[in-house]
């Protein structure tokens, strides 16, 4: 139910992450849980999401840049309440912020190891540091032919007093595609990187490699710590082997809007910029306020799914910057009336997964791109 007076809500069903978390800890009983807060919690709300899992008995949240790591504590996110891993940095970062914050600091290479230590100096605080070993993504993490290098001279560092290595990691590049080859030569490949880093002498206190997708599919993947982000959000990473409700999990975000305007036009009426739809005979239109400035893909345009009632109806024509119009033939809705965009389904309405395929993408990135302009309201 949308806010009085709102044009569109998102709602954030916090017991329903609640629930996903208990999901995920019965997937990977012996693997502690990483809360994957990046990109505002997947558009759910950094902070608020944190606080749940922190509630929940989390103790570790994943962030990629340094500011999202930092603005956690800057809200008030002590570090004895929660471990935060920071993984993508730029030369010129703020490592000396991060250590201030005991910030957690993933090393990816020398330069990365080189400007953290100078930091290190700065402040006199030793980073806690996890290497990350590209194991096959071939996007973040160290090349296996670099990897002795770079263990080797953290090891100097933590002998030094400088540093502690804490944690050995890597990323999968297709865990949401089961029997990908990929699959078995990356845990090959983290099986050889761990290793070598242990008979170098690094005793990590976490190795972690799996995210959602392997957390649900893959338990000798999980090692230490599962790393899990849209499966938390109650979103099934591999759609094709099974929704949520076969995980145990239920969608976190619903969004909802308000009908603008609803007006009788005739038949052979063009709608939206480009005309790309006519209206087949004399009907009526419904005005949703809702376009791609607040994450709706354009790419959605003539088949993004919407419920009003009981009743599903489509975009019709393009999905514009701020507004979108669906046919509603010969239905009665009035401006005013609520339009569910999605939710968990449970009520029989569209979900993020529907306008992932209605626009040719997956449902990270529908929640992720719902953006600032729409207020969430947390329940
Ligand atoms: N770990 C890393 C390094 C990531 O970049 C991400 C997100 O892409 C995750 C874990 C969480 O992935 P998922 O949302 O599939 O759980």
């Amino acid at each position: 139910m949308l806010a009085e007076g709102l044009r569109a809500e998102a709602t954030i069903d916090l017991a329903a992450l609640r629930g996903n978390l208990a999901a995920l800890r019965e997937r990977a009983p012996r693997a502690a849980l990483m809360a994957v807060v990046k990109a505002d919690a997947y558009g759910h709300g950094a902070l608020p999401c944190a606080l749940e899992a922190l509630a929940a008995g989390v103790r570790w949240l994943g962030t990629a840049t340094p500011e999202e790591a930092l603005a956690l504590r800057a809200a008030g996110i002590a570090p004895e309440q929660a471990r935060i891993l920071c993984w993508l940095w730029t030369p010129g970062g703020p490592f000396a912020r991060a250590l201030r914050a005991e910030v957690d600091i993933s090393v990816s290479g020398q330069w990365a190891l080189d400007e953290l230590l100078d930091a290190v100096r700065a402040t006199g605080i030793p980073a806690r540091v996890h290497l990350k070993a590209d194991t096959g993504l071939g996007r973040g993490g160290c090349q296996p032919r670099d990897w002795p290098d770079l263990v080797d001279a953290a090891l100097r560092a933590q002998a030094a007093g400088l540093l502690e290595v804490v944690g050995l990691w890597s990323h999968f590049a297709a865990a949401d595609e089961p029997g990908h080859p990929s699959i078995v030569a990356q845990q090959d490949a983290f099986a050889a990187a761990l290793a070598y880093a242990e008979q170098a002498g690094v005793r990590p206190e976490v190795r972690h490699l799996a995210n959602s997708p392997a957390t649900l599919l893959l338990p000798d993947a999980h090692y230490d710590l599962v790393r899990t982000g849209l499966a938390m959000y109650g979103l099934s990473p591999v759609p094709e082997v099974g929704g949520p409700a076969d995980f145990g999990l239920r969608p976190v975000m619903a969004l909802g809007a308000r009908l603008a305007l609803v007006k009788g036009v005739p038949g052979g009426h063009g709608v939206s910029y480009g005309h790309h739809y006519h209206t087949p005979g004399e009907t009526t239109l419904g005005l949703v306020p809702l376009g791609y400035a607040d994450g709706l893909p354009r790419h959605a345009s003539g088949a993004g799914p919407v419920q009003i009632g009981s009743k599903w109806y489509t975009a019709a024509g393009r999905i514009a910057m701020d507004q979108f119009v669906v046919d509603l033939g010969g239905d009665t809705p009035e401006a005013g009336d609520e339009v569910l965009v999605f939710g968990n389904g449970e009520q029989g309405e569209p979900t993020a997964e529907d306008w992932a395929r209605a626009s040719g993408t997956i449902a990270y990135e529908i929640v992720t791109r719902i953006g600032g302009r729409v207020p969430r309201r947390y329940v």
